[in-house]
């Protein structure tokens, strides 16, 4: 037998959340997989929605080729745009969409025009300031851009620093800032992430971009859109011991015993991705039933307190996060975002289901 860690991907629920964004936003919209689909496989998860997404959104060119190679067709934009004239000559060959945020991209497309037109996403910096055209630049970059015969349709869009606060007016900022300065601009629009789609209505224009919620990871304060967890992150008990009060456990002697305790050793750490800035008491779901983490986790294990569950013993499944344990909750316990637990997901084993 092998170590029981796994990461369990419901197809399914990937594809109702995909289902969920696209009507709450309407138009179109790109299915976020960068970063390995936020750590649940970009391949499979782009197999999985292909037959309904109107394309695909990844950070780098490398990404979107690698899932040219494995035969998922569609648009795929690149995020962060080509660093040179390889990944332009890259985006050419194998057809991808490229965001254009800084000015040496506009050069790029000057000095080494593609043969054939590759479409562009031009981006503002409305007020996240990160990456993206200044509002008052942007007009400019979009008549040089629309003046070379390598670049093709033009696509403006933005990203919002705070979607994921509701009453937050900096959003309202950028929406009316990048409105004001495309009014007189052509082509299609595109401003909202997850946070956009969810809280921002009047920020929802031809396409949306939705990344977290798709793995079912609401970011808004107050969750129940009805996203469905697509990761479980699982394990099982391969230790247990009982322990007398006034015992310390893990490294660091942090979680002292309190009274008789009754400790599931369970095949995860921070190896895996679980977070090692977990405190005593985050919970866990072993058989279905919720306990707590207790002492540091390790690289390879952490422990739990199986006290109250007397009937749970070597081989109990535990969950450390899906349906009864939501990634938010481990997140927010580990002074994170889901968004980081998700990415770093790694070494336990990968079942993708339907
Ligand atoms: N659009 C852009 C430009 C992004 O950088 C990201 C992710 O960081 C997204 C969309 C998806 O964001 P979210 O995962 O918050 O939906």
């Amino acid at each position: 037998m092998s170590r029981p860690a796994f990461a369990h991907v419901d197809l399914n629920a990937l594809r109702h959340n995909y289902q969920l964004a696209r009507s709450r936003h309407g138009g179109r919209a790109l299915a976020v997989i960068k970063a390995n689909a936020y750590g649940h496989g970009a391949v499979p998860c782009a197999r999985a929605l292909a037959p309904e997404a109107d394309g695909f959104a990844v950070a780098v060119v490398e990404e979107a080729v690698a899932l040219r190679e494995a035969g998922i067709g569609g648009p795929i934009l690149v995020l962060e745009g080509a660093f040179g004239a390889d990944d332009l000559a890259r985006a050419e060959a194998f057809d991808l969409w490229l965001v254009v945020h800084h000015r040496d991209q506009v050069f790029l497309f000057e000095q080494h025009p593609p043969t054939r037109p590759v479409p562009v996403w031009l981006k503002m910096d409305s007020g996240m300031h990160r990456a993206g055209f200044a509002p008052g630049h942007f007009a400019a970059a979009h008549e040089k851009l629309a003046s070379l015969p390598g670049v093709g349709e033009i696509t403006l869009m933005t990203h919002f620093a705070r979607a994921d606060e509701p009453d937050e007016l900096a959003t309202a900022r950028q929406v009316r800032t990048f409105d004001d300065a495309t009014a007189q601009l052509p082509g299609a629009r595109s401003l909202c992430n997850s946070g956009g789609i969810l809280g921002w209505p009047r920020a929802h224009r031809d396409w949306s971009r939705p990344g977290i919620m798709l793995y079912g990871a609401d970011p808004m304060p107050a969750e129940g859109h009805g996203l469905e967890p697509v990761m479980t992150l699982g394990s099982a008990i391969i230790g247990v011991r009982e322990l007398p009060a006034g015992e310390a456990i893990g490294y660091g002697g942090r979680f002292v015993t309190e009274r008789p305790t009754r400790i599931g050793l369970v095949a995860m750490g921070y190896a895996d991705g679980y977070p090692r800035t977990a405190p005593d008491g985050t919970p866990v779901a072993v058989d279905g039933a919720l306990t707590r983490l207790i002492g540091r986790v390790s690289m390879d294990m952490l422990m739990v307190d199986l006290t109250e569950l007397p009937a749970a013993g070597m081989g109990a499944p535990v969950e450390l996060w899906g349906r009864t344990v939501p990634v938010n909750t481990v997140a927010r316990a580990a002074g994170t975002i889901a968004y980081e637990l998700l990415c770093n997901v790694k070494r336990v084993g990968f079942r993708h289901a339907d």
